[in-house]
């Protein structure tokens, strides 16, 4: 099953079913385990906060986590399973955090930004292949779609940079696309896809993607 083709209404009711879970038997569990260390955290409000020093060790060790924490759940998710079709489990359980489109945000960008390639410039067709949503930073290290990290690319540079960050020059070129997004508009769809954005923090996962190995920098080939 697929969390983001399932129907609205069980999307909703899973969630809170998540969310009382947690509630119950996470939150306090792991605060007690970690005796208050790792975040404090607020049922009504509904808000955890991290122990900035947390933050930084997870943002250091993000990949190594990631994949620990992937292993594990397959394993579990392994125990639970009677089907033995479980072949490709570990794939499923990495791409558990993956979106099924990118469209709307293609729409999004399309609406701010002339339809050209933000890396080498090409004027994007309207020919349906042309136009692809890149992130920035790679998918593999953020795992989830932020406007503030989608770029319009062409298909030659989308394919060709993949999973690889872009020579760090793009990185002020992305803080001022973002600027221009975020500057005075009165859209509440964008105001509410660049709520948590600051520029210090794009250059913060560019850094911190470094670290976790994403350290084989892309130039593009005009
Ligand atoms: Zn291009």
């Amino acid at each position: 099953m697929v969390f983001d083709k399932v129907d609205d209404t069980l999307q909703i009711r899973l969630v809170s079913k998540v969310k009382t879970t947690m509630k119950e038997n996470v939150y306090g569990a792991l605060y007690g385990d970690t005796r208050g260390s790792f975040y404090a955290f607020d049922h009504k409000k509904e808000i955890v906060k991290l122990n900035p020093v947390v933050h930084s060790f997870m943002l250091n060790y993000q990949r190594l986590i990631v994949n620990l924490t992937n292993y594990h759940m397959a394993a579990m998710i392994e125990q639970l399973n009677e089907v033995p079709s479980i072949n490709y489990l570990l794939g499923k359980v990495e791409s558990i955090a993956k979106r099924s489109s990118l469209k709307p945000f293609e729409k999004i960008l399309l609406t701010y930004f002339k339809a050209e390639c933000f890396y080498c410039s090409k004027k994007l067709s309207d020919n349906e292949r042309e136009t692809h949503v890149d992130h920035f930073i790679p998918w593999s290290f953020v795992q989830s779609d932020n406007i503030w990290n989608l770029v319009l690319s062409c298909n030659k540079c989308n394919s060709s940079k993949s999973d690889r960050l872009p020579t760090r020059g793009y990185l002020e070129d992305i803080i001022e696309r973002n600027h221009k997004l975020s500057d005075e508009n009165e859209d509440a769809t964008i105001i509410t896809l660049m709520k948590n954005y600051k520029s210090k923090k794009i250059i913060m996962l560019y850094d911190f993607s470094i670290k976790n190995g994403f350290d084989s920098i892309w130039v593009p080939k005009y």
